[in-house]
């Protein structure tokens, strides 16, 4: 069976440890391709640093520190220290010496001229995450969030990682832009794999600055309406709160409301120029979606095996087996 997963960083990462599971891999008969998000990507101090990529790699490669849920598992913080020392700014990220080994990596490759998803491939020798990780696009494309600026009052875009980590997305968003989107492509192999799938899963990710940042991309909306597999979502919404971060702020900034049933609604059904054949919600969580099949499941990744039970629900409602 061939899996497609959108998905963002650590809702994502999660979620493809449980498709793994549904599927028994690593096995040879089932191949599962990860789109991810890199709209939530930065140049910092001079290195290229791709957060949700990393977030799946780490996870599926047992690197992850469970407890935060992304960087290296052990890592210290020397170089962190070290340039806030210098002043060197942009304290707020956390930037751990482990991980920077990855960046620097990447950020050599791309200098080199090798194009993102070949650094990905790359990275992923060492890690064997078990599932192909595809960035969304090879172009730079960055998510900016529009504010006000706390101190000066003026209206401006800041990166969204500043506004997510510094601000703890509680500057009220204006709007939510993915910078370079227009001008971008899917990157080899986003738009075959999605052509070429049995089911295609929109993980528990952040509707608007993950799956919504891929769906930006031009070409993946064509590719998911042409599919002939189904489409199915899993909403991050439970009991009408995101299950962790601040995904609520991200989806007052589009004029969606914190709910299972909106988010759905938002991504609406494949009948009427939406995306979904299937809506996952979580049990007890009310939602009807016109034109898309509503099913109520726990939705809590609380351990792998959890996680698994959703996407066995997925593709139950999918109508595919493995
Ligand atoms: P990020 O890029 O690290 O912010 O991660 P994602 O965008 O992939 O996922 C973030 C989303 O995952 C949040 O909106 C959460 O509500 C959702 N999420 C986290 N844990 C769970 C869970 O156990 N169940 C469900 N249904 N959603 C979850
Ligand atoms: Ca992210």
């Amino acid at each position: 069976m061939k899996v497609v997963v959108v998905v963002g960083g650590v809702g994502g990462a999660r979620f493809l440890q449980g498709v793994k599971r549904a599927l028994g891999l690593p096995g040879p008969e089932h191949e599962v391709t990860a789109i991810v998000n890199t709209g939530d990507d930065v140049w910092l101090h001079g290195l290229r640093i791709c957060p949700d990529l990393d977030t799946c790699m780490y996870t599926l490669g047992e690197g992850i520190d469970t407890e935060r849920g992304w960087g290296r598992t052990e890592e210290t913080w020397t170089v962190k220290d070290e340039l806030a020392a210098y002043g060197a700014g942009s304290e707020w990220f956390g930037l751990g010496d482990k991980d920077i080994a990855t960046h620097l990596i990447r950020t050599r490759m791309l200098r080199a001229g090798y194009p993102l998803s070949a650094v990905t491939e790359a990275l992923c020798a060492r890690w064997q995450p078990g599932v192909t990780l595809l960035p969304m696009s090879d172009d730079r494309v960055e998510t900016h969030v529009v504010v006000d600026d706390p101190d000066t009052g003026e209206r401006r875009a800041i990166h969204f990682q500043e506004w997510w980590i510094r601000h703890h997305a509680a500057l009220p968003a204006h709007s939510i832009v993915p910078v370079g989107a227009e001008e971008a492509t899917p990157a080899p192999g986003v738009l075959d794999a999605v052509a070429e799938a049995d089911v295609v899963l929109l993980a528990p990710s952040n509707p608007v600055v993950s799956v919504g940042t891929v769906l930006t991309v031009p070409g993946v909306r064509d590719a998911l309406a042409k599919t002939e597999a189904k489409v199915v979502g899993v909403s991050p919404i439970i009991d009408d709160r995101p299950v962790r971060g601040m995904a609520d702020a991200c989806l007052s900034a589009i004029g969606v409301a914190t709910t299972a049933e909106a988010v759905g609604r938002h991504y609406g059904s494949r009948r009427e120029d939406g995306l979904l054949d299937g809506w996952l919600v979580q049990t007890g969580d009310p939602a009807t979606v016109p034109g898309v099949e509503v099913r109520a499941v726990p939705l809590l990744m609380s351990d792998v095996d959890a996680t698994a039970g959703m996407v066995l629900a997925a593709f139950d409602l999918a109508g595919v087996t493995k």
